[in-house]
């Protein structure tokens, strides 16, 4: 069995239940798993001893979209790629990643997918959870083959086809919800448990609005059985809230949701931007989790709080949508955005930040063995390097990284003990490589007709 130590300047460790930071330890990996914390040296076929080192558990970005992301890219800042300010949802994420899939080849698809894994494990994530188009499982293949922990969420739509004109009315049409279901079964038959049992799936109807009762009723069933984790988009935009009323009798999409019997501890629901203080209190009664992505919102001036979320006492996660896939910014936007918003500097603090990515996250998805850096816990670790001259000197590890550090600060990230990423670089395989394929491919689906016309303005 290979073994390995590392040594950290500081060691997020765990102490009856709470975090416990320490001063010079090592962390000694066994095969798959942590087999001590130690201050002295240990014996270790690898050891990698570097000044200034944080060890955190392995981070978990529980929502993120590597394909809808490259294919909005630059594009969408700045009010551009919008109608009125609208969200891009239905512009742009949702119509070109559905062409963009069909137009690419599977090596192509293959390309891009590999850029997005490479991008959220230098974004310092052991563990993402990816919902995405059924017509990309190449998703699959690149999380296989570059190792990182992966709950992929192919999508089910009862309406595939949405789309906003100019008028930003949205039109729903498809009419899928069966073919989808039989895709997830087919890959949750070709890809469950694959990759040394990093590999594993989530049930992913899209969203409220997109999705009707029948089809999220046989979601909720089809999970159950397999007892995998349910995620969807909830309340993203007032527009969302007005279709679900409409049609439901009124009901806000928590209140939809919670009819249909989707509201409960195994639901990880993103945004709930547009959700009433009686939704949040009700998913907190639920025990529902909010996977709060500030970043994403916060470009089109829309706020998005980790702290409103946390203070209705809902189970609140930080992950990075489609939004640049740097968890430690994306932190650091949740610190600041929650302060700005309730206008007070004690809120959202860093260890509760941190706790959020890693033992809470991990508790989500029902993994009491990631999250935590404790003797017997699976080796997923985060390494961030502190010796940077903007997070020199410091007093306290944790707001240093929150308040301070970035993607570009990440030192090992490493996976079941497998260190894929080492001195800030991916260790298995050539980075120019995969980034020039991936945006070549990306660059395709930019030459469309209708992307022209959506991306411009
Ligand atoms: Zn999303």
């Amino acid at each position: 069995m290979s073994t390995a130590a590392i040594f950290g300047s500081y060691v997020l460790s765990r102490k009856d239940g709470a975090q416990d930071v320490l001063r010079d330890h090592w962390v000694l990996i066994e095969g798959k798993r942590i087999a001590a914390i130690t201050r002295d040296k240990p014996h270790a076929d690898q050891v990698y001893d570097r000044p200034g080192r944080f060890v955190l558990p392995g981070l978990l970005n529980l929502h993120n979209h590597c394909f809808s992301e490259a294919v909005a890219r630059s594009h969408s800042e700045d009010g551009n790629g919008r109608k009125n300010n609208q969200s891009i949802v239905y512009t742009v994420l949702l119509p070109l990643t559905k062409r963009g899939a069909e137009i690419l080849s599977a090596q192509e698809r293959l390309a891009v997918a590999r850029l997005g894994i490479l991008q959220l494990l230098k974004g310092g994530a052991t563990t993402v959870m990816e919902p995405f188009r059924n017509s990309i499982p190449e998703m699959f293949d690149a999380a296989e083959e570059m190792g990182i922990r992966f709950y992929g969420a192919p999508y089910l739509f009862s309406t595939s086809d949405a789309k906003a004109g100019s008028d930003g009315v949205v039109q729903y049409s498809g009419d899928d919800g069966a073919a989808d279901m039989a895709t997830w079964d087919a890959l949750y038959q070709r890809w469950n448990n694959r990759g040394d049992g990093r590999i594993s799936l989530a049930m992913s109807p899209h969203a409220t609005d997109t999705c009707g009762p029948d089809l999220l009723k046989a979601c909720a069933t089809r999970a159950r059985e397999l007892g995998v984790p349910i995620t969807t988009h909830l309340a993203q935009s007032h527009a969302e809230v007005e279709t679900i009323g409409k049609r439901y009798g009124g009901r806000t999409p928590a209140e939809y949701l919670d009819w249909l019997g989707l509201l409960a501890p195994d639901l990880l629901a993103a945004h709930c931007v547009a959700s009433t203080d009686d939704d949040l209190k009700l998913m907190a009664a639920r025990g529902a989790t909010v996977l709060n992505c500030p970043r994403v919102f916060a470009r089109r001036g829309v706020t998005a709080a980790f702290s409103r979320f946390a203070e209705h006492g809902v189970r609140t996660v930080v992950g990075t949508d489609g939004y640049n896939m740097d968890l430690l910014g994306e932190l650091n936007a949740a610190s600041i955005i929650s302060k700005t918003s309730s206008q007070r500097g004690d809120v959202a603090n860093s260890p509760e930040l941190i706790e959020s990515v890693t033992a809470t996250a991990a508790g989500v998805i029902k993994r009491p063995d990631l999250g935590v850096i404790v003797p017997g816990a699976t080796a997923d670790l985060t390494v961030v390097d502190l010796s940077h001259p903007h997070l020199q000197p410091h007093y306290d590890p944790r707001r240093v990284l929150v308040a301070l550090a970035n993607r570009a600060n990440i030192d090992q990230v490493i996976v079941d003990g497998r260190v894929l990423v080492d001195m800030g670089r991916y260790a298995r395989g050539d980075e120019a490589a995969i980034t020039s394929a991936g945006a070549a491919a990306i660059r395709k689906i930019w030459e469309l007709p209708e992307a022209r016309e959506v991306l411009a303005g």
